[in-house]
């Protein structure tokens, strides 16, 4: 892998159906970048909006401490999906929440571009369709 690489990093679900055929093409698709880094959690919104004492959200920063210098990251996408176990809202609420996601981080991460996204079901066997929110 070149050093030239541009590398993203996904903040998304653990969720299978998401994980069985990668979103992560599309990610970067959608990223503009070259490669896509994950880090999950279970319904991550939920877990992130937990509060700044939200255990949950100091892993996540620890783990984003550790990994966008290592890897010279520069977007990270913030990917809600419809149907999530961890987070069972509407799918006009996964949309504000991860809008409100982006939020907390930006506090601790103001170099970063976050982009939002949704992921939602796939009528066949492939890769669950992501969009950006908003767009
Ligand atoms: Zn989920």
């Amino acid at each position: 892998m070149s050093e030239n690489n541009q590398n993203g990093l996904a903040i998304t679900c653990v969720d299978a159906r998401l994980h069985r055929y990668s979103i992560t093409p599309q990610v970067a698709a959608l990223l503009g970048v070259d490669n896509v880094y994950v880090r999950t959690l279970v319904g991550p919104e939920s877990r992130i909006l937990g509060g700044e004492q939200s255990v949950h959200l100091q892993s996540l920063r620890l783990s984003m401490t550790d990994l966008v210098p290592l890897k010279n990251i520069k977007k990270v996408a913030v990917i809600g999906h419809c149907d999530c176990a961890g987070h069972p809202v509407s799918d006009q609420q996964h949309e504000k929440d991860c809008v409100s996601v982006i939020t907390v981080l930006r506090e601790f991460f103001p170099e970063l571009e976050f982009v939002p996204m949704i992921a939602s079901e796939a009528e066949t066997e492939r890769p669950w369709n992501v969009r950006i929110i908003g767009s």
